[in-house]
């Protein structure tokens, strides 16, 4: 296992639509250990391949839940049902939060790294995270769709 370094914006490669995994072998379930490791030490409930300097569809997410990690190559959202608006951050822009709506559930379709096919189906945070990071494949950030961006304080207070 190996941490990575986060991509900060304004890197351009958050900005760039991620490839389809082909072929899973052992470099893609290495990348998705060293995601899943970065994720946790970083205090983040997401991260795509992008954030990582990787331009793959490749995902994890862990919000706490019963799920516990779900990792997912080629993630695709399959439907999306209802409404949600908060506060939602990114990992590769410390200091900002942003307010966006969302799904408040969505089903997930992908491969586990062992090639199966799996299905998600997420509400609330889940469904949030969801949405997020696969936006992040398809180069696009909360800031882009955001109705109102701010900057918090390092305890994750709204600065006056
Ligand atoms: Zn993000």
């Amino acid at each position: 296992m190996a941490l990575r370094i986060i991509v900060l914006e304004p890197d351009e490669v958050l900005h760039q639509v991620a490839k389809e995994v082909k072929k899973i072998t052992p470099n893609v379930q290495k990348l998705l250990t060293d995601m899943a490791e970065t994720m946790y030490k970083a205090e983040g409930v997401g991260l795509a391949a992008p954030q990582i300097g990787i331009l793959k569809r490749v995902i994890v997410v862990d919000v706490g839940d019963e799920h516990g990690l779900i990792e997912l190559i080629n993630p695709e959202i399959m439907s999306k049902e209802g409404e949600q608006f908060g506060p939602e951050g990114c990992l590769s822009i410390p200091g900002y939060r942003g307010d966006v709506r969302r799904a408040q559930t969505v089903t997930v379709k992908g491969l586990d790294r062992n090639g199966n096919e799996v299905t998600y189906t997420g509400s609330d945070l889940l469904a949030r995270a969801f949405q997020h990071e696969i936006d992040h494949l398809n180069g696009v950030l909360y800031t882009d769709i955001a109705e109102r961006v701010y900057e918090i304080t390092p305890e994750g207070e709204e600065k006056e």
